[in-house]
């Protein structure tokens, strides 16, 4: 048997000064996205030699970072996003929480940082969410957004796997993606950028592959567009994901299709969700590589009806139009049928509308 990493233990100090219940409600009442942040974090620090340690829950506060802190110079970080969704009866859940925790510990592993227990990760977030219990929104599409992460603190400029890391867990209250409605959104087609090749870090959540990504997202807002598409490296042929969301294509059958995991694609909680839930509600589901010129000759053909993103924050997405230097492609102005159905069953399950038959849904 592979021997099992000791338990981390958590201390818990809570908040003197925690946000007055009429601030915090003012807060709720129009939380936008990732500008508030809730009265406590959790942190641990891990070092080879002691493993995790010093894990609890304590106030939130800045962190004091000396100038030659290795992941301001080098970048060894890696992130996750995920959410507490508020149910009618007031209790509160987490959708898939270990399916991050996995992630979290295969992007820890490509950035060379030490992998956090699956226990130790849930864990935090029951304590950060039962300290912060007041700070999840009630209503419509709002959430509390988790955001887990993890990089390198060693004050060292030396290029090597850090000895020191830092992980840390925040919470801030989120509205709804869509507030008046969902609405499809238009993609730039990247021509110049790639996001990620053969042997580099694509399917990690690492820090850097956000900050390459930004230059191309500059270029689809110069071009009238809300987000970027990737294609592949090496040929620049086949269909990726976007910057922050996996793609799925519609066709007129009812099948869906999603790109293949190929270790550049970031294997998002949600694509992997849908597989399941289309096949719950008898759409085939295929995983497979798709071209750029399928997807321009599905639409132009009828072949494929619909293509949507999906991902935690926006959950699924229709997208309205791809356009590229020299060219366009309408796919529509309103969220198509099999769109919203997929939505609703994954909406539907996070809010705790529908029986939870795959047991993805864990009480906070
Ligand atoms: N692709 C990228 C590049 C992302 O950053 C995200 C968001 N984590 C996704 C896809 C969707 O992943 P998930 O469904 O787990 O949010």
């Amino acid at each position: 048997m592979a021997p099992t990493a000791p338990a981390v233990e958590f201390s818990t100090t809570l908040s003197s000064t925690p946000v007055p219940a009429e601030r915090r409600a003012e807060i709720l009442a129009a939380p936008g996205f990732g500008t508030t942040f809730t009265d406590h974090m959790v942190t641990a620090v891990w070092t080879p030699d002691a493993g995790w340690h010093d894990a609890g829950l304590r106030p939130y506060a800045p962190l004091s970072l000396d100038p030659a802190t290795a992941v301001l110079h080098y970048a060894q970080s890696i992130f996750e996003g995920l959410k507490a969704y508020r149910h009618d009866d007031d209790s509160i859940w987490a959708f898939r929480p270990e399916a991050n925790a996995a992630r979290f510990q295969r992007s820890a592993a490509r950035m060379a940082l030490p992998e956090l227990p699956v226990e130790a990760f849930v864990e935090s977030i029951d304590l950060l969410v039962g300290a912060d219990a007041g700070w999840v929104p009630g209503g419509g599409e709002t959430s509390l957004y988790l955001r887990p992460f993890m990089f390198a603190s060693e004050v060292f400029l030396g290029v090597r796997p850090a000895n020191h890391v830092t992980y840390g867990l925040i919470a801030s209250p989120a509205g709804a993606y869509f507030a008046s409605g969902v609405k499809p959104v238009s993609i730039w087609l990247s021509a110049e950028y790639t996001r990620a090749a053969p042997g580099g870090t694509g399917a990690a959540k690492c820090a850097g592959n956000y900050a390459a990504s930004l230059v191309a997202q500059q270029e689809a807002i110069a071009n009238g567009c809300d987000q970027v598409c990737f294609l592949d490296a090496l040929e620049r042929k086949w269909v990726e994901e976007l910057g922050g969301m996996n793609l799925y294509f519609v066709r007129a059958d009812g099948s869906i299709t999603t790109p293949s995991l190929t270790g550049t694609i970031l294997e998002g909680v949600t694509r992997d969700s849908i597989i399941t839930l289309a096949g719950d509600l008898h759409h085939k589901v295929e995983e497979r590589p798709v071209s750029i010129d399928e997807w321009r000759d599905g639409v132009a053909s009828g072949e494929i009806t619909e293509v949507f993103a999906c991902g935690t924050a926006a959950v699924v997405t229709p997208l309205g139009r791809l356009a590229w230097n020299g060219g366009e492609l309408h796919m529509g102005d309103e969220p198509g049928p099999v769109t919203q159905e997929i939505r609703t069953a994954l909406l539907d399950l996070q809010y705790g509308r529908a029986e939870d038959k795959h047991a993805w849904m864990r009480r906070l």
